[in-house]
């Protein structure tokens, strides 16, 4: 009754000084378009207002605690020295996947003490090798300790290993010491029963047991799924372009969650995978090539339109170059990726190059999925790279 009765004085009210009504009504009506317009042009003030996740595209946070409970987890690891390198452990119920070994022999210690965290039955059910660099295939070398050596060739029972399909011409006539070291692994995992593959003869399927598709679990909900790019027929001039390229597909409940693994694959390569694979957008892409300028270009993020990014890489590093614009994770290839997501992540930080002195960024970086949601654990931060002091210091933000 009270509130009919206010109604009713406010008409009295407003048929008395219609002026006053007037002008109150205008300001309500300017202050409703410029609240309208302020969301229009900041859509992810009015998301955070009114979504969990202010980019509409992240993950939620995670507990470490809660990722050998979830159905996939995929690892980013720190590699334990100042190199950068690349080292990605997936789990899938007690199948293990590991793209990579990275970055120096060393690593392979660092490497086994994290993944007997989620492995532990000694056995790797996958792994990949994307190409013949050190800081991709160093690990599985390790040292000698004694009579035993150290490297995940030797250290874990592999069962299918999948590697680049090619080496360029200078590698071939002068090979590297890793290089020399890595077939000599490779040589013990075959005696060790290894079954070991080209992503070539994975794709066209030409020898018995390389497939273009391995599925991770029994009930066929996640595949690991070798993509096509032109390095795997053709010669190339950079290690790099040989790199063996992964997508990992999960149907997850109502969700199906995409994973993109491209290795140090650079422009050309990136291309042809864009124009001979039938790509989804993914939710989470492993910067490509540790974040450099010469790759992640516009032609595949455009069509992979990613939702989070995790850099392997040290930020900062003067390892390739003292050009602070093009150090890792590039400028270029910061406002390239930052048009699809702000949500970047990076394994490692170099405090000084010279000195060897480094820390973690966000430090491991797991995405896992439990009950079907996609969720985030950094076993440092979580911070986004943009919020960074790193980044404050060195770089510009021009993204979403
Ligand atoms: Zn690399």
């Amino acid at each position: 009754m009270a509130g009919k009765r206010n109604t009713q004085r406010a008409y009295k009210a407003a048929k008395k000084h219609p002026k006053v009504t007037a002008a109150i009504a205008v300001i309500l009506v300017i202050i409703i378009a410029a609240v309208i317009i302020f969301f229009i042009l900041r859509p992810d003030i009015f998301k955070s207002l009114f979504f969990k996740d202010p980019a509409g595209n992240g993950a939620e946070a995670g507990a470490v605690a809660e990722i050998a409970e979830g159905e996939l987890s995929i690892h980013f690891l720190e590699l334990g020295n100042k190199y950068t390198g690349d080292c990605t452990l997936i789990k899938c119920g007690d199948t293990e996947v590991l793209i990579d070994a990275g970055s120096r022999k060393g690593s392979a210690e660092t490497i086994k003490k994290y993944v007997d965290n989620y492995c532990t039955d000694g056995v790797l059910e996958y792994v990949i090798a994307t190409h013949a660099h050190q800081d991709h295939i160093a690990g599985f070398v390790g040292n000698k300790d004694g009579d035993t050596r150290t490297g995940i060739l030797y250290q874990y029972k592999v069962e299918t290993l999948i590697q680049f399909s090619g080496i360029t011409d200078k590698l071939k006539e002068k090979p590297t010491e890793i290089y020399t070291d890595y077939l000599s692994a490779v040589d013990y995992a075959k005696g060790n029963g290894t079954a070991v593959y080209t992503a070539k003869e994975c794709w066209y399927e030409t020898k018995d047991g390389a497939q273009k598709q391995y599925f991770l679990d029994e009930a066929g909900n996640v595949s690991l799924n070798i993509l096509y790019q032109r390095y795997y027929d053709e010669i190339t001039t950079d290690e790099n372009d040989f790199s063996v390229c992964t997508l990992l597909t999960q149907k997850a409940g109502e969700n199906t969650y995409n994973y993109l693994f491209t290795g140090d694959l650079e422009k050309e390569g990136e291309s042809s995978l864009v124009d001979k694979n039938d790509l989804p957008e993914v939710d989470l892409f492993k910067g490509g090539h540790h974040g450099s300028y010469t790759a992640s270009t516009d032609k595949l993020l455009n069509k992979i339109k990613p939702k989070n990014i995790a850099v392997c890489c040290c930020c900062g590093t003067t390892e390739y170059t003292s050009n602070v614009e093009n150090t890792f994770p590039a400028q270029a290839f910061i406002d390239r990726a930052s048009k699809y997501t702000q949500y970047i992540y990076c394994t490692t930080l170099i405090k000084d190059y010279k000195a060897g002195e480094f820390t973690s960024m966000n430090g491991n970086i797991v995405f896992y999925t439990k009950g079907g949601r996609l969720k985030l654990y950094c076993s440092n931060n979580s911070t986004v790279l943009k919020d960074t002091e790193w980044f404050k210091a060195n770089r510009k933000w021009n993204g979403v």
